[in-house]
């Protein structure tokens, strides 16, 4: 029998947790943190206590009570029995937060399959990152811990394209897509009773469109029983925004101004990181980084085929921040930045000062008090250019930014193109799939689907579909 419950993403932008068995094996298609369903109850200084272990994730509903996948520390300090694991794998499709991010949770004997792009993007954030009980991916401290105990590494395997991961009675083909992070994957899952097909997140409009086209190209020859789709901006239709059309409209205010540029955007993706890269080496201008993306670019870097600057390109800054004791001393940094410090490209706020036309300084809003250092000239520009719903990074509150903004007499422009397939690209996919029966996740609006799907599923939480006996 093969079975599939969902277990977050429904009516829910991510969080999604996705559990498809057959016969005796079972596996995870994501484990993410879903941002909605915490941030109703959480804010940044109201967290889920750690000291209770998994309790409050549990009780206020953030994660599934479900038998033999939590870590037993976790367990043991919620006052519960530790368990064997009882599933054969998680299969993460990419590395954004609302779908890896609660993998923090899962006991260290389940395998974690990734992308190889995934997992360089995961061994970054780590390492600029603190320990954090969610946000304990690759490894973990067992709790409570001391500050010498040694991490215990997760069991990680990573695939490309082309790979087939046989896992129990099931084959799991991951095939490329775009999104708005390198390195994401559909999945195609061949089970005893036919095919099931996953997204993940996808978008056409984005610069690869056509490793999107190969997955469904592939995912419409295995004919499957089960088509598992995304549907963030399914109200939306295509209005011709493009990765291009970002690069046109801010390369044109870029080129007209001899003053500081910020770009807001999130370094995860690649696409926009080029995107400013290219246009500041077009306008003779330096791209200057945090310190805590160093890390990113470090090791996304190593990946020959995302084509990402080194940090040494004669074309990338990095910016210094002062800390602690306000001189820059070694001391005032932790032991991985400081490799940072000391490289010829690394500048001080007065240096960008002194250079502030020759530069685009790729901070977002948490970066923005930086502008007390810089001194900006009236009229410089501030371009914000990232805007996804509930995704890893913060909510910003719009009015505060707008603050900032008059304060230091900026212009704020507005350009992105969004990580998400547009409604009529949608409905395109599904149509082409022809999948016996369709599972929205990862929308608010899983009904829109109606216009397209054969047989549709409006999914409730934790109810089990057996897929043998769907029509
Ligand atoms: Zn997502
Ligand atoms: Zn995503």
């Amino acid at each position: 029998m093969v079975a599939v419950t969902f277990y977050g993403g429904v009516n829910e932008i991510g969080g999604n947790k996705i559990l498809l068995e057959d016969k005796d094996t079972k596996i995870l298609l994501d484990f993410g943190k879903g941002f909605s369903k915490r941030s109703k109850y959480y804010e940044e200084f109201l967290r889920p206590r750690s000291a209770n272990g998994l309790m409050d994730f549990l009780r206020m509903g953030l994660i599934p009570n479900i038998k033999g996948i939590y870590r037993s520390d976790l367990l043991q300090m919620a006052g519960m029995k530790a368990e064997e694991p009882d599933i054969d794998a998680a299969i993460i499709s990419h590395a954004h937060a609302d779908h890896v991010g609660y993998c923090s949770f899962l006991h260290e004997d389940i395998p974690l399959y990734m992308g190889h792009t995934s997992h360089l993007i995961l061994q970054a954030l780590e390492e600029r990152s603190n320990r954090d009980m969610e946000d304990e991916i690759l490894n973990f401290k067992r709790r409570p811990f001391q500050r010498n105990d040694q991490p215990i590494h997760r069991n990680i395997k990573t695939f490309r394209t082309g790979d087939k991961l046989k896992i129990g009675s099931l084959e799991v083909e991951p095939v490329h897509v775009d999104h708005s992070i390198p390195g994401a994957y559909g999945l195609i899952v061949h089970t005893s009773d036919g095919a099931v097909v996953y997204t993940g997140d996808i978008r056409l409009h984005g610069s690869k469109p056509e490793m999107t086209r190969d997955f469904v190209e592939k995912a419409k020859e295995v004919k499957p029983i089960a088509l598992i789709i995304e549907g963030t901006r399914i109200k939306e239709l295509n209005d011709g925004a493009s990765e291009s059309r970002v690069k046109q409209s801010c390369s044109n205010i870029i080129r007209n101004t001899d003053k500081l540029v910020i770009a807001d955007f999130s370094f995860k993706d690649v696409d926009r990181f080029r995107t400013f890269y290219t246009i500041a080496k077009e306008n003779n201008r330096r791209l200057v980084i945090p310190l805590k993306e160093a890390f990113l670019l470090k090791w996304l870097s190593k990946d020959k085929i995302l084509q990402v600057p080194t940090l040494d390109d004669n074309n990338i800054v990095v910016h210094i921040p002062k800390q602690k004791s306000g001189t820059y001393s070694e001391q005032d940094y932790g032991t991985k930045e400081r490799e940072f410090l000391n490289l010829p490209n690394a500048w001080r706020a007065d240096k960008i000062k002194d250079e502030q036309g020759k530069v685009i300084c790729a901070f977002n809003f948490f970066s923005i008090d930086e502008l007390l250092d810089i001194d900006p000239e009236p009229n410089s520009i501030y371009i914000h250019s990232a805007s996804e719903p509930y995704n890893e990074e913060m909510e910003i509150d719009s009015q505060r930014l707008q603050s900032w903004i008059e304060r230091f007499n900026l212009n704020l422009f507005q350009s992105h193109c969004s990580g998400h397939a547009f409604g009529d690209d949608l409905f395109d996919v599904v149509r082409q799939i022809n999948a016996r029966t369709v599972f929205p996740v990862h929308t608010e609006y899983p009904a829109s689907y109606h216009i397209v799907a054969n047989d549709l599923v409006i999914v409730e939480e934790g109810k089990r579909y057996d897929l043998g006996k769907m029509k």
